[in-house]
């Protein structure tokens, strides 16, 4: 099967031989942030130093925001709102269903945030998001920008902001799996160190919080950045070469090779079979023989 990579023989009945990657569009800078919305058969995708979300459908590519002020992760809520990361503006917000933005998290005990990067909702509308210091270490991705808080992840919710993870050097795509049991976190490690430390990180969600984080699973070549889960518990995650899947047990299934860097990645499509793929400047799709986690 040209095109992908099988290392378990599970991972060829998940691909389709037919469905081979398809380039949607091009010309942009770096895209991050993929995000589904069925209801308009449309995606959201941030070009993060063009300063813009732009727009997907099949009729073709248009801006949908801009300035973004440098967004990057995005998702949607249970009333089915768009949740944005901002680097620049260093806040989470919520495009309320009149178009007005909400700001819903900028400051943790009286100091910034430092650069929110990727975000995921809970069934129960907790927003978890991680912030890096990623989107304000370069003018390219945000601007430079002092820090005021360590790189960590968060909780949003009627109660205000929590911390759930402290322990990363560079927290950066989420997940959750499909019961909500479990929370996937990539570390990506600090930028510009010669051996940063990354890998995908596995955590037992208690209630509010997360129980002490174990090491799932290193991707190799590059390094996790986005991650989503299929309704199956499968991992499918950004790598250096494509896309990777990683089964519940943390086993590299097999790999969708992608000819640029991947960034993040969302399901979507009518079935939620359709893998929308960020890959530095583009962004491609590939039909799969499974389903995206329907509410993640
Ligand atoms: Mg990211």
């Amino acid at each position: 099967m040209d095109g992908f990579v099988i290392e378990d023989p599970v991972f060829a009945s998940m691909v389709l031989p037919n469905a081979p990657l398809q380039l949607l569009a091009d010309g942009f800078r770096w895209l991050e942030g993929p995000v589904w919305f069925a209801d308009h058969e449309v995606l959201l995708f941030s070009d993060i130093p063009n300063d813009r979300i732009m727009r997907w459908s099949e009729a073709g590519v248009s801006v949908f925001r801009s300035p973004s002020h440098f967004s990057n992760g995005q998702t949607r809520d249970g009333q089915g709102r768009l949740i944005t990361c901002s680097h620049r503006h260093r806040n989470i917000t919520r495009t309320e269903l009149d178009g007005s933005v909400t700001v819903l998290a900028e400051r943790f005990e009286g100091k910034r945030l430092n650069s929110p990067n990727d975000v995921v909702v809970k069934s129960d509308g907790s927003i978890w998001f991680s912030d890096p210091h990623y989107g304000i270490n370069t003018d390219y991705e945000g601007g430079k920008q002092q820090a005021e808080l360590p790189a960590r992840v968060y909780r949003l919710d009627a109660d205000g902001l929590a911390v759930v993870a402290d322990d990363f050097e560079g927290p950066n795509g989420l997940c959750f799996s499909p019961d909500e049991s479990l929370l996937y976190i990539t570390e990506s490690g600090v930028q510009f160190a010669a051996e940063p430390r990354r890998f995908i990180r596995v955590f037992e969600v208690q209630g509010k919080s997360l129980g002490p984080g174990t090491k799932f699973h290193k991707v190799e070549p590059g390094f996790a950045d986005g991650i989503r889960c299929d309704e199956n518990g499968n991992i499918w995650s950004s790598a250096g070469d494509g896309v990777h899947c990683i089964s519940p047990d943390g086993k590299l299934l097999g790999k969708i090779l992608v000819p640029h860097t991947v960034s993040n990645l969302t399901f979507g499509g009518r079935n939620r079979s359709r893998l929308f793929i960020c890959a530095g400047q583009h962004l491609y799709a590939i039909y799969t023989n499974t389903r995206g986690c329907a509410f993640k």
